[in-house]
């Protein structure tokens, strides 16, 4: 079924058309249609299936046909998002999709002065989206007022449970009017979830397209064999192919992060970082950097592994293995997005193949083993070696702040040459 056919308001349907989406993904078609008739629905999708358009569409219509009837007064929508990058992200959606009708928007998140998202709020915006922590701060403080609201959208109720926000969601839903649609998105769908849909959905519709959408499927992986001390060469060596335009690399943690992006720095390379250890300001620019295409390559901890959406991610590589096989499947998914192809690059030393071992039990396959013909694994001439800071790995240190002058990050090559068996 084309856009067209869903009863979308005219602006929204040139919209559509303006950013390009020539048909709707499967659960636009399986969503859509069921929220225009005001059902409440409980989807299981994952993010890169096109599912915030699903919740936004129907929503900006339903708001431009208040308008017709001159009744757009208030906020009429809120949407609770888990952190504040996909609260950003959505506020943008709707900008874009609705940008041929007049209805306010507010962003409320933690981190940032509230001040100017108060003044958003009471200035009348029509859909707020928010964090649920910051939004429960201001909310018992009487500074929003939700007595007209009609929908409400938990996006990523599973990841917002993980965080430990199922109190301040309770609260909200509570402040809220009883009688309203109510949308619920997860990537899974455990008991918790259900129970939430339970109580605070009326007869709900089960909407679900997950398994098509798998990027353990979709996305083309590999896995680099590779000593700890190896990985900084190894990522520079693979840096060297143009192929890889847009680079999403993961890190374990906030020093590795700054660590790394000092030395592909010092390598030239164009690289910015993203991690719960910066500002919030920093955190958005990192990302608008990296979407614009004004930076090649981001390095970040999980924080940018779930939700956020960047188009045209060429590659996505796992710096640090991922401690568990969900934190994987979410960080690999940042690639291949809304029929791109990506790739996803593993570096496994030797100390993770026990992970390795236990993700390829979970997803059910072999990921295949790659050597880099131009690099050289027994390190008799790695282009540039940094031994790992190991005692980063225990000890949590003060971020440093590498936009001030540094000691140089490059240290002589260490000789390592035999330490490794020819097998490898
Ligand atoms: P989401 O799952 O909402 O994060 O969306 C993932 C990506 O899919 C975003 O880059 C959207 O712009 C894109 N997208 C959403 N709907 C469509 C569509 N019908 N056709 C093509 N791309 C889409």
């Amino acid at each position: 079924m084309p856009f067209s056919e869903f009863g979308l308001e005219e602006g929204i349907l040139r919209a559509i058309k303006k950013v390009g989406y020539a048909r709707p993904t499967p659960v636009q078609s399986a969503a859509i249609p069921k929220v225009m008739r005001g059902d409440d629905i409980t989807a299981i999708a994952q993010t890169g299936t096109g599912k915030t358009a699903a919740f936004v569409l129907p929503m900006l219509h339903r708001l431009s046909l208040r308008k017709a009837e001159n009744r757009l007064h208030g906020t009429l929508a809120l949407i609770l998002a888990p952190t504040r990058e996909l609260a950003i992200q959505i506020t943008e959606s709707i900008h874009s999709y609705g940008r041929h009708l007049s209805i306010r928007v507010a962003a409320i998140y933690g981190g940032v002065d509230e001040n100017s998202q108060i003044r958003a709020a009471r200035k009348g915006a029509n859909i707020i989206v928010a964090t649920p922590g910051r939004l429960i701060d201001l909310l018992g403080r009487h500074k929003l007022d939700f007595s007209r609201l009609e929908v409400l959208v938990l996006d990523e109720a599973d990841r917002m449970l993980h965080m430990g926000f199922l109190p301040d969601i309770e609260t909200i839903v509570a402040a809220l009017p009883k009688r309203r649609q109510t949308l619920m998105f997860s990537a899974t769908f455990p008991r918790e979830v259900e129970s939430l849909a339970k109580r605070f959905q009326h007869e709900p519709k089960r909407v679900q397209v997950g398994a098509k959408n798998n990027p353990a499927e979709t996305v083309k992986q590999a896995v680099y064999e590779v000593p700890p001390h190896l990985k900084d060469a190894m990522l520079l060596a693979l840096l060297k192919d143009e192929a890889f335009t847009r680079v999403l690399v993961f890190v374990r943690l906030k020093d590795g992060a700054n660590r790394l992006t000092e030395i592909l720095r010092n390598e030239k390379i164009s690289v910015t970082r993203l991690h719960s250890g910066r500002t919030q300001e920093k955190r958005i620019k990192a990302l608008a950097d990296f979407k614009s295409g004004a930076v090649r390559v981001l390095v970040a901890t999980d924080l940018a592994a779930r939700g956020i959406d960047i188009d045209g991610v060429s590659h996505v590589v796992n710096y640090d293995f991922p401690v568990n096989p969900e934190d994987y499947i979410h960080r690999i998914g940042r690639t291949g997005r809304a029929e791109h192809e990506g790739e996803a690059v593993s570096f496994v030393p030797k100390g993770d193949l026990n992970l390795l071992g236990i993700l390829e039990m979970t997803i059910g396959q072999r990921l295949p083993r790659k050597k880099l013909r131009s690099f050289d694994y027994y390190a008799k001439s790695p282009a540039i070696v940094i031994p790992p800071a190991k005692k980063d790995w225990r000890k949590r240190t003060r971020e440093r702040d590498v936009s001030k002058p540094q000691k140089p990050a490059t240290r002589p090559a260490k000789k390592v040459g035999k330490k490794f068996p020819k097998s490898r």
